[in-house]
């Protein structure tokens, strides 16, 4: 254990509220042995029409898909909190460390959107410091920013939108020397050719990295997001969190899912070949000026006419998002690498339009 795990305290940074709060107790938290019959949480004992145990509720605390979890990722299960969608991480990030109107947030644009929401939600301040033209990290400009009132950083590696990690130091640099939360949001690192910073959480107490099986694993409609972090943060987030978080088919389907990492790894090797061949093909269009580099299952390319482009793609049943009213990113589009027969249907309506414009 590091010095700085020996002297963080993160109770220091809880809202008040949250540190006095008697949490919910659940029929299912207060008795969850093995017994015979259950007459205690006003279920349906027929039954459910939607099949085999939906009729009783799921468990609370995720304990079987959590203990799967820990050993992949080598940490203990009381480090793992998971939430509907990683969204719900960052929501009740806010609510526990965030006082409204009197705390704030410190973002580093141009990145994910739901930081600001989220913040903007719980009446949360935003300090926003711009990544450097080449999409890292601005450490003097990040120190300068922070005040008394700086609870949560954000640090989005691989970055969505830009495609870029972040410098490992620069990272573990800014927990170091902060005394607030350090939030990495990893959505992307299955694609990324770096490791995970959840091997630097022993080291780095304040910091909870955020990952999501709504990526690579391809479960976004399942809603189930992850959060890692040292056991006291992660108590935290288990006593505010609604008892019934993750659904008892999401928890099911995702079991399911761990059991089949062959799949998504062979997935994952696709997507990087695929993603490679996007940028490689985009090169050869005239209306593409940068194509920046990417560690995520996206490409962000700057465009002469972003506005033109994406919405000759849409007339083509083609949707890309369309990044060029935002900070940095004029002219670009981020484009989501789909399967080999998305991808060629793109690149032909890219060179359809290369021929229209060549023409004019
Ligand atoms: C897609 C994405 C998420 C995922 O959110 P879920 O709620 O888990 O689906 C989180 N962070 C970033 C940066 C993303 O792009």
């Amino acid at each position: 254990m590091s010095e700085a795990s020996l002297t963080f305290d993160v109770q220091r940074l809880v809202r008040e509220n949250i540190r006095r709060l008697t949490p919910y107790s659940s029929a299912r938290s207060e008795f969850s042995g093995t017994a015979e019959v259950f007459l205690d949480a006003n279920e349906n004992a027929f039954g459910s029409p939607a099949g085999n145990h939906y009729n009783r509720y799921p468990d609370p605390l995720q304990k079987e898909l959590k203990g799967r979890i820990a050993e992949s990722n080598r940490v203990r299960p009381s480090q793992i909190f998971l939430g509907n969608g990683s969204d719900e991480a960052i929501d009740l990030l806010f609510r526990i460390f965030c006082e409204p109107g009197r705390d704030s947030a410190l973002i580093c644009p141009p990145t994910y959107g739901m930081y600001k929401v989220s913040a903007d939600i719980n009446d949360v301040e935003v300090n926003e410091v711009r990544l450097t033209d080449d999409f890292h990290l601005d450490l003097p400009a990040i120190r300068k920013a922070i005040t008394d009132r700086t609870k949560l950083i954000f640090i989005c590696s691989p970055n969505n939108p830009t495609g870029n990690l972040m410098r490992r130091e620069a990272v573990t640099e800014i927990a170091r020397h902060f005394d607030g939360i350090v939030v990495v949001d990893e959505a992307y690192i299955h694609f990324a050719d770096e490791p995970s910073l959840i091997s630097d959480l022993n080291g780095s107490p304040n910091m909870v990295v955020l990952q999501t099986f709504s990526k690579a694993w391809g479960m976004a409609g399942l809603r189930v997001g992850l959060a890692f972090a040292c056991e006291d943060i992660i108590g935290l987030m288990n006593r505010v969190k609604p008892p019934y978080n993750v659904s008892g088919i999401a928890q099911r389907a995702v079991l399911d899912a761990l059991d089949q990492v062959d799949k998504v790894a062979s997935w994952i090797r696709e997507v990087l070949i695929e993603r490679d061949k996007i940028r490689r093909k985009l090169t050869a269009f005239d209306f593409i000026e940068t194509i920046y580099p990417t560690q995520a299952n996206f490409v962000l390319a700057k465009t002469n006419d972003a506005d033109e482009i994406y919405r000759y793609l849409v007339d083509r049943q083609i949707i890309v998002r369309n990044r060029s009213n935002i900070d940095l990113c004029a002219g670009c589009l981020r484009i989501t690498v789909g399967t080999p027969d998305e991808n060629e249907r793109l690149m032909r309506a890219l060179n359809d339009l290369n021929k229209v414009r060549a023409n004019k």
